[in-house]
C-alpha cells in the first residue's frame, strides 16, 4: 500500500491506473478509523480494481468553536487497518497541500444545507462539499463510498454530484454499531464512562420511533415527541435537534406522513462537550 501526501502524485497515480483501464474507488475519511470506515473500504475493495482511502481532517468543515485541533489522530494504526482491508493507496495531504496560500474557492449546495446539521454547524457543509469536490477531481474515482451514519452529508453530496455532473457513482453503506447500538464514531473516544453508557439513548430513541412507526404511528410531531421523551430520560443527554423529515429534501414532517414517502429519523445530542449524531431511514 502506498502512502501519498502530494496532490500531484495522487493525481498521477490515478491517471496511470485509468490509462490502463483500471477503475478506482475512493473512500474519504478523517482518520482515527473504526470498523465503520473499514466496512466502506472493504466494499470499495470488492467493487473496484484500485482503492484509494483519504485521511484528511478538513479544517474547512469545522467551526471556530469545534474540535478541529483535538480531533483524534493515529496515522500508523489507520494505515495498518487500511492495508488489512486491501486498500491500494492512502492519500494523506496536509492542510497546506490541500489549501495552499491564495486558495480562494468553494463549492456550496444550497437549500438542504440550511437545516439539521447545517443549521447547527454554519459553514460545515460548504467545507465538506469543497473538500469532497477537490478529492473527486484529484482521484477521479468511478465510485465513492460514504456512510449512512452521516445522512445529511449523503443527501448533500448526492445533490452536488447530480447538480454539477460529477461523473461518478455515490455508494452508501449502512451504519456499523457497537453491541449496545451506539453508532461507531471517531468521537466516541471523547465520552466519559457515564457518558458512554448514556450515549445509547440515541439508538434507543430511534428504535422507539421506528417501532411506533411500524405500529402505525405516522404523525411527524408524535414521533419527534417520542424521541425527545426517550432522550430526556438521560440527564447527561442534551439534544441539539430531533428530526422526522423527508430523506431527500430534509423537510420536517409535521402532521400525517404521506404513505409511500421515506422517513429520516435523525438527531444530534450533546454529552458534555461531545456531540453525537445518528439516524434511521425508514
Ligand atoms: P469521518 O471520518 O467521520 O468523516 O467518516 C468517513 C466516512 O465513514 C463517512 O462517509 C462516514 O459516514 C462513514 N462512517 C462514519 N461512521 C460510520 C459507521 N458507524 N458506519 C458506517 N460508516 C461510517
Amino acid at each position: 500500500m502506498e502512502l501519498i501526501t502530494s496532490v500531484a502524485e495522487m493525481a498521477l497515480a490515478t491517471s496511470n491506473w485509468q490509462a490502463v483501464g483500471l477503475k478506482v474507488g475512493l473512500v474519504p475519511t478523517m482518520g482515527y478509523l473504526h470498523e465503520g470506515h473499514i466496512s466502506l473500504a472493504k466494499r470499495a475493495r470488492a467493487e473496484n480494481d484500485k482503492v484509494v482511502a483519504s485521511i484528511f481532517v478538513n479544517p474547512l468543515q469545522f467551526g471556530p468553536k469545534e474540535d478541529f485541533s483535538r480531533y483524534p489522530r493515529d496515522l500508523e494504526r489507520d494505515l495498518n487497518l487500511l492495508e488489512g482491508a486491501g486498500v491500494d493507496a492512502v492519500f494523506h495531504p496536509t492542510p497546506q497541500e490541500m489549501y495552499p496560500e491564495g486558495f480562494n474557492a468553494s463549492i456550496e449546495v444550497l437549500g438542504i444545507t440550511d437545516v439539521l446539521e447545517g443549521a447547527h454547524r454554519p459553514g460545515h457543509f460548504k467545507g465538506v462539499t469543497t473538500v469532497v469536490a477537490k478529492l473527486f477531481n484529484i482521484v477521479s474515482p468511478c465510485k465513492a463510498y460514504f456512510g449512512q451514519k452521516d445522512a445529511q452529508q449523503v443527501a448533500v453530496i448526492k445533490k452536488m454530484v447530480r447538480d454539477l455532473n460529477f461523473p461518478l457513482e455515490i455508494v452508501i453503506c449502512p451504519t456499523l454499531r457497537e453491541a449496545d447500538g451506539l453508532a461507531m464514531s471517531s468521537r466516541n473516544i471523547y465520552l466519559s464512562v457515564d457518558e458512554r453508557k448514556a450515549a445509547t439513548v440515541l439508538y434507543r430513541a430511534l428504535t422507539a420511533a421506528q417501532t411506533a412507526f411500524e405500529n402505525g404511528n405516522r404523525q411527524g410531531d408524535a414521533l419527534r415527541k417520542l424521541m425527545n421523551e426517550v432522550i430526556s430520560s438521560e440527564t447527561l443527554a442534551k439534544p441539539d435537534y430531533v428530526s422526522v423529515a423527508n430523506p431527500e429534501d430534509l423537510r420536517e414532517y409535521a402532521g400525517l406522513i404521506p404513505t409511500g414517502k421515506g422517513v429520516l429519523l435523525s438527531m444530534a445530542v450533546r454529552f458534555g462537550s461531545t456531540r453525537l449524531i445518528d439516524n434511521f431511514q425508514l
